[in-house]
């Protein structure tokens, strides 16, 4: 590129044969600034006045002095907002195993997160990357690390402002940041790195009209100068992991033995160790995924070893076929306990023992039907329904197939929330976590009439709700039975789409709770789609008509995702050609009415379905039942974009169920309600609509309040 030539033949002319291999970079003065913008216009730059005769190979062969004048550079440094997101594309059919997963990016600060190109170091000893900002520290996590490490060479990103750059001296290749520094140049727009002894102050300099006495060193403060290194911004630094001078240190000593080691290594409990408590605030979000990710673990692994437990044998089955020509199976358990607590949806796998001398066979299907009562049947759908033993009818073992997709999906949130900025706002951030943040109240208009087309009219206390809530980033609404919760929930929705703030999710831990708001919603006249797990897909509900995977069957639009689907209904089976064409067009459908939808309902833990985690943001998301649920539960669809949380929900009923003691007694059971409520944010509360007096009711209903 002939700018980074231009000037860098330049100096090594102008400081002649005294020096080695050119590391000059613009003068402070002249380039701050600039990097923020597109029309960066390299026309602005001076350029030294005298010509070069270094041949142009020379320095392009040079790898580790990458010319920092390249305009590519300059490009690649604006454009920097993409790192943290990695998409992975899942496999589409088999999607329950899939949960999306965001990671920092290799080059974000070891100890706080923060990787904006602009502000990160590398150390070259350790290969790991430090960042410019101080945090809860006296020096900048990369000075810090340096010293304490005992590390001195640096290289800056290759996306930052000067490129990939290794830092050394311009005149004898010392590398220790320490001793490096620059005289600002008079007239010159470059600087030169040069060590204070002996090259800033060497006689070659005078020549070139630069005062030795001028020198000043790169760290100064304990920072790196900043047209070297950019600080992070102050909300950066806030939204990043707190990490103290005394982890730090522990960090450091953790990385002599491995070098490997991360910092939720400090926080990783030993096998017996009893979990850490939940607490009421959390310093980040990097703690508050030490706290949960173990305890999420811990509950899985109780959930596993209970459902595993549960093989029954000597089982005898009904066999039938299914309208959509699938083999169901029925049988009842003799133990199926309340502590199996068995649902729709869940996967078993059904094998035939016989006797020995013939061939076993085993199947995996998913609970279609549950027992009601003591003594009732099992059904269960096949996957394959080729092959099933229906001649025979005693002599079958059941066996649970545990699934960890949900705890995935917990875990993953809790991932996102620490190192994606955007999963959730740094208001909400900021009050998820406990930190004291002034109340924010959103310029919204509001609506003339609180009721919506389709639903009840609200009472006062609904009203009240309604608008109070529209306001606010985060609000609690506490609705005892008989308060017309639901109404309200779904009277909120309907006036969060018709302010035009995007889609709305809509998420409560339980697959009822989800399809009753979901009817509500229905009758305001949105579109609504109701997102199911695919194991669910068989199963019959109120609103089985709005579930994706029978709205994509209805859909006139596709005639031959229609037809394949008839094909697929009547036979059973597709070639595996019109099976992948049938995968092709569903998935461009599903993937159609998805974003059109108004209003997307699923259960928590179904937000982190893979379908919804491509590109969807929800500014807008309502969670009922919110005191049912998990806090990790709560929070996979609350990273999905969550600039504005309603969370419904009465923590005067039974909170969550957790299966482990452990995780129990650790916290586990507070639901995400129940702890902003201890932390001082009042819940709105809904009230019972006793008939009154109509002289009463004309009182403003808040005047009941507290
Ligand atoms: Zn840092
Ligand atoms: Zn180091
Ligand atoms: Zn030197």
């Amino acid at each position: 590129m002939s700018y980074g030539a231009g000037i860098t033949q330049d100096h090594g002319s102008a400081i002649g044969n005294t020096f080695r291999d050119p590391l000059v970079f613009f003068d402070p003065d002249l380039t701050s600034g600039n990097t923020q913008a597109t029309d960066f216009d390299f026309d602005d730059l001076t350029l030294p006045s005298q010509q070069s005769h270094l041949p142009l190979t020379d320095i392009n062969t040079s790898q580790q002095h990458n010319s920092i004048f390249q305009s590519d550079d300059f490009n690649l440094g604006i454009n920097n907002n993409n790192h943290t997101i990695q998409q992975r594309d899942l496999p589409f059919e088999d999607e329950e195993e899939g949960f999306y997963e965001k990671d920092l990016p290799k080059h974000a600060c070891a100890y706080c997160g923060i990787h904006d190109p602009d502000a990160v170091v590398m150390c070259n000893q350790t290969r790991k990357w430090f960042c410019n900002g101080r945090g809860n520290t006296s020096g900048s996590h990369i000075v810090n690390h340096l010293v304490r490490a005992k590390c001195k060479e640096v290289t800056l990103h290759k996306d930052g402002p000067l490129g990939e750059t290794q830092l050394e001296c311009y005149n004898c290749g010392c590398r220790n940041a320490f001793l490096l520094g620059f005289i600002p140049a008079k007239a010159d727009s470059v600087v030169v790195l040069l060590c204070r002894q002996p090259c800033a102050s060497q006689s070659a300099l005078k020549d070139m009209n630069w005062d030795p006495s001028q020198w000043q060193p790169l760290i100064q403060d304990r920072c790196f100068l900043t047209w070297l290194v950019k600080i992070p911004s102050e909300q950066e630094q806030l939204r990043a992991r707190q990490i103290t001078a005394q982890m730090i240190n522990r960090l450091e000593e953790l990385w002599k033995e491995n070098a490997d080691a991360t910092i939720t290594d400090l926080d990783k409990p030993g096998i017996d160790e009893e979990p850490q408590q939940c607490s009421l605030r959390y310093e980040d979000a990097y703690q508050y995924q030490n706290i949960f990710g173990p305890l999420v673990k811990m509950e899985a692994d109780d959930d596993r070893k209970l459902k595993e437990s549960q093989t029954q044998e000597n089982i005898s089955v009904r066999w039938d076929m299914g309208l959509n020509k699938k083999r169901l199976a029925y049988f009842s358990l003799p133990k199926a306990n309340e502590e199996m607590r068995l649902m729709a949806g869940d996967e078993l796998r059904l094998r035939y023992v016989g006797d020995s001398s013939k061939l076993t066979w085993s199947g995996v299907g998913h609970v279609v039907k549950v027992p009601n009562n003591y003594g009732e049947e099992i059904g269960t759908e096949l996957r394959i329904s080729q092959g099933a033993p229906i001649e025979f009818s005693t002599n079958f073992v059941v066996e649970f197939v545990w699934k960890s997709t949900s705890f995935d999906r917990m875990q993953a949130a809790l991932k996102t929330f620490a190192v994606d900025e955007n999963s959730v706002s740094a208001y909400l951030y900021h009050r998820l976590l406990g930190h004291e943040v002034d109340d924010l109240v959103m310029k919204v208009t509001l609506p003339k009439r609180f009721s919506a087309p389709g639903l009840p009219e609200l009472n006062h206390s609904q009203v009240y709700a309604v608008k109070t809530v529209l306001q606010r980033p985060l609000s609690l609404i506490q609705g005892p039975p008989g308060t017309g919760k639901t109404v309200t929930s779904a009277t909120i929705v309907y006036h969060l789409v018709k302010q035009n703030q995007g889609q709305v999710l809509v998420c409560a831990p339980s697959n009822i709770a989800v399809d009753q708001l979901t009817e509500k919603i229905h009758k305001t006249g949105l579109k609504v789609v109701r997102l199911c797990a695919k194991s669910r897909e068989a199963l019959d509900s109120p609103v089985s008509f709005l579930a994706l995977h029978n709205q994509i069957r209805n859909l006139e639009s596709e005639p031959e995702l229609k037809k394949l689907q008839q094909l697929k209904d009547e036979t059973g089976e597709l070639s595996s050609a019109d099976e992948k064409r049938y995968r092709t067009l569903k998935r461009k459908c599903e993937s159609d009415l998805l974003r059109n939808a108004d209003v997307i309902c699923c259960t928590c833990v179904g937000s982190g379905d893979p379908r919804l985690s491509h590109g969807y943001q929800f500014r807008s998301i309502l969670i009922d039942e919110s005191t049912q649920a998990t806090e990790p539960e709560c929070m996979v669809p609350v990273v999905l974009g969550a600039r504005q949380l309603i969370l419904v929900g009465d923590h005067c009923q039974l909170g969550p169920v957790v299966m482990s003691k452990k995780a129990a007694k650790a916290g586990l059971s507070q639901s995400l309600f129940e702890r902003l409520v201890v932390l001082g944010i009042r819940p709105i509360r809904l009230q019972v609509q006793y008939r009154m007096h109509p002289a009463l009711s004309a009182f403003p209903s808040n005047i009941f309040y507290e």
